[in-house]
């Protein structure tokens, strides 16, 4: 029997511990996954606490996603692209990181037989979740992404990001978007705007049933940026799919075997 666990502050809200147990169930795995608060400060004593318990692997989230790289013996190609880990794996004291954030956000896109290569993008956001998804976008070579942010520092930083990995891109403020937003064939939404019910950060007035609308946020799961998008007849792709995507690649890691994804996916929505 081996213990897992996912470390972040706060924690408590964290669904990773019922995705994970979920798929242990499934597969009649003696495992266990635990949530575990390591305050911004605490990290390098709160992965002391883990090596001594032999966990064997871990999730990393908000705020350390980062700073976690620092404490890495090996990293995978994911990881130093993106900057940042959310998934590691304890070989005798040995910690790997990998970033699945990046394929897990791909996985439904691909799912729904969408070819990203010559696809003009708009990403909404400029923060840790935005560039992974670059670096995704990047990946299955897009035509070109806009960025649109609150803060136009941000969004310039991850532009030059975007550049530096051979995307071409173009940044923006994210009340200047308009009516431009018919002009995309993929539009993201990864700020965190919805989580709280706000109301859509931009117009999809002028959308059509050919736009691609992924909303990352999954809590609510229907946003009313994704309401707006399913008004227009879009092909809507919801956040609880990339948390799911995510999770299912981290468990691959650890277990090397594939994940029961319909488990997992009953775990956080039931029977929907
Ligand atoms: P960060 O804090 O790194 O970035 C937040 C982003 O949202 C920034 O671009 C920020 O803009 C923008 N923002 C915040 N509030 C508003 C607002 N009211 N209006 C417009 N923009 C706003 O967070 P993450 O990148 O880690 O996460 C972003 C979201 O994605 C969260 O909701 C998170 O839950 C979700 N997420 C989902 C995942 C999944 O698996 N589905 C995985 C990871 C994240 P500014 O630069 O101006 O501050």
């Amino acid at each position: 029997m081996s213990t897992y666990a996912v470390i972040g502050d706060p924690i408590d809200h964290s669904l990773s511990p019922n995705l994970h147990t979920a798929a242990f169930r499934e597969l009649n795995l003696d495992h266990s996954y635990i949530a575990y608060r390591i305050p911004k400060d605490e990290l390098e004593e709160g992965i002391e606490s883990l090596k001594k318990i032999k966990i064997a692997g871990f999730n990393v989230t908000i705020p350390h996603k980062v700073t976690m790289m620092k404490f890495l013996d090996k990293m995978d190609e994911t990881c130093s692209i993106i900057g940042a880990v959310n998934t590691v794996s304890n070989n005798n004291g040995v910690l790997k990181g990998y970033n699945t954030d990046m394929e897990g956000f791909l996985d439904p896109i691909k799912k729904r037989d969408k070819i990203i290569k010559d696809c003009k993008v708009l990403l909404l956001g400029a923060g840790g979740a935005a560039r992974a998804i670059v670096a995704g976008f990047a990946k299955e070579h897009a035509k070109s992404i806009t960025i649109a942010n609150r803060t136009l520092e941000n969004a310039k930083a991850l532009s030059e990001f975007s550049q530096k990995i051979g995307l071409d891109s173009r940044f923006i403020r994210i009340d200047n978007v308009g009516e431009s937003a018919k002009d995309y064939d993929i539009i993201v939404n990864a700020t965190s705007a919805g989580l709280k019910n706000e109301p859509s950060p931009i117009s999809l007035d002028r959308i059509n049933r050919r736009t691609m609308v992924y909303d990352i946020v999954y809590m609510p799961m229907n946003t009313d940026f994704l309401e707006k998008a399913k008004e227009k007849g879009a092909t809507i792709i919801y956040g609880y799919e990339m948390l799911l995507g995510q999770a299912a690649r981290a468990f691959e890691i650890w277990h090397g075997v594939k994940a029961p994804y319909n488990a997992m996916k009953k775990a956080l929505v039931g029977g929907a």
